[in-house]
């Protein structure tokens, strides 16, 4: 798809600093300025890095998480993930010691240290993470010294997470806070029993069971013969990452936030990882195969043939009415980093050109990934704030927006059809099954016939009119 850019011409109206984080893909190097500040006035719709490290985190569905802060950190970023739960729902508990003037004058230590005791008592939580958040950063709070007299009291995992708010523009860095919380103080911490063991152990990284994603991925791994130590961090509970020090391979599905915490179980364990991604067709099978590879192992690779003959079984059948609908369609992606570049082949499976890809917090190596993977002529996008999403919007006129909660209004508003791949969304779209569900998602969002009877910027005409009511 060709689209106009040259060096001069910006490619909408926005702030002259601005004008470099937007560049058309022209070769190999197409690469939008990236990891800098907000600039003030123009409203970044970032995170911060306490919300990335409870983002990484907050899964751990028998951990209470507990916010250093006052209120406000805790309550925006409560629920943050729609990370399903097959057992305990502890994690969806929202705690938080909630700091007022009086603290913020006297210090917070001694509530943080009381609420710890009192979340102890009330829950016997597998660990309780303590997230230091901006306000505690500030007045010095010694969130590590009140972990370790809480943990001696309650013989309980009490985990200090250095996650204030203010510590970077990105919250990737949060990231790598919220991995670094486990490979300290939880990753090796309890041993595997040896009848327990096998030669197929792995870990996944980088899977949150967002809306179940997680358990369209088991069931292919498990039919191959793979024993799953644990999942970092979606449906998992706090003994099985202690022991995910013993698998054999670390399989990582989210790079973004989780390649970090691979490389340093490498460093540290020499478990070696393998970079994998379960959304789309194409991608399923390579993940499967390269996984098989790595084992090589007899048994192994009938089954995962017999796993993919049937995981495409009728599959082309039961897609061919949605690619129909979807052939030619275009699709915007502004979406966190990983999926950015993950999911373009998954919509060019279904017939459908990827015109846009752009992330919020993306770093340099995000932006190769995207760029690595777009059509020549994609518009590759670092950190638009509403207005300039808007003005892409209206200039692109994709067909289909992919992104989370704060876009979705400003697309419905202008008429692009919207479809949630962020925390929100409530359908599974990993793994064979996984596609066919994002397949009717997807063309539900586009196909509606909604579209005929509003009217709005980008669809100017209506039933209303036709009908002359
Ligand atoms: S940690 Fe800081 S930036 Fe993050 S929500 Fe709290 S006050 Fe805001």
């Amino acid at each position: 798809m060709e689209q106009e850019n040259s060096s001069t011409e910006p490619i909408i109206k926005t702030f002259k600093s601005r004008e470099k984080h937007m560049c058309i893909k022209r070769g190999n190097l197409s690469l939008p300025e990236c990891d800098t500040p907000g600039i003030p006035g123009t409203v970044t719709q970032r995170t911060c890095v306490f919300g990335g490290a409870r983002i990484v985190l907050m899964p751990i569905t028998d951990a209470l998480h507990l916010v250093h802060g006052p209120i406000g950190c805790a309550s925006c970023t409560w629920d943050i993930r729609g990370s399903k739960s097959s057992d305990s729902k502890l994690y969806k508990q929202g705690c938080s010691s909630d700091l007022k003037e009086k603290d913020i004058i006297f210090g917070g230590e001694r509530k943080l240290y009381d609420s710890i005791i009192e979340l102890h008592k009330l829950h016997d939580p597998g660990a309780i993470f303590v997230y230091a958040t901006c306000v505690s950063g500030v007045i010095g709070d010694d969130i590590k010294s009140v972990c370790n007299e809480a943990e001696r009291i309650t013989s309980c995992r009490v985990i200090p997470v250095q996650s204030e708010g203010f510590q970077d523009h990105n919250k990737t860095k949060g990231h790598w806070i919220g991995c670094d919380a486990l490979i300290d103080s939880v990753i090796g911490t309890s041993e595997m029993g040896v009848e327990d063991a096998t030669p197929f152990d792995i870990n996944i990284l980088g899977e949150f069971n967002v809306a179940g994603d997680l358990w369209g991925i088991k069931p292919l791994l498990e039919y191959l013969g793979l024993n799953i130590i644990s999942a970092i961090t979606g449906d998992s509970k706090v003994e099985e990452i202690a022991k995910s020090h013993h698998a054999k391979l670390n399989i990582v599905q989210c790079q973004k936030s989780s390649n970090y915490l691979a490389k340093k179980m490498e460093k540290k364990y020499g478990i070696p990882s393998l970079k994998v991604n379960f959304f789309g067709i194409e991608s399923t099978i390579t993940s499967i195969t390269e996984i098989v590879e790595f084992f090589d192992h007899e048994e192994m690779k009938i089954k995962a043939n017999n796993l993919i003959e049937n995981g495409l079984k009728n599959l082309d059948e039961k897609l061919r009415e949605y690619k129909q609908r979807l052939n030619g369609k275009t699709v915007a992606l502004y979406v966190g980093g990983n999926k950015a570049w993950s999911l373009v082949r998954a919509f060019e499976e279904l017939g459908m050109n990827v015109i846009m890809s752009g992330t919020k917090n993306g770093i340099k190596e995000d932006y190769e990934n995207i760029r690595d993977v777009v059509k020549e002529g994609t518009l590759i996008v670092d950190d638009a704030n509403s207005t300039e999403l808007m003005r892409l919007l209206k200039k692109y006129k994709p067909n289909l927006l992919i992104s989370g909660a704060k876009e979705k209004y400003i697309a419905l508003k202008l008429g692009v059809s919207f479809c949630d791949f962020n925390h929100d969304r409530i359908s599974a779209f990993a793994g064979f099954k996984g596609f066919l569900e994002f397949a009717k998602e997807v063309d539900a969002a586009v196909s509606t016939s909604v579209w005929n009877i509003v009217k709005t910027e980008l669809r100017q005409k209506s039933i209303k009119e036709d009908i002359h009511v």
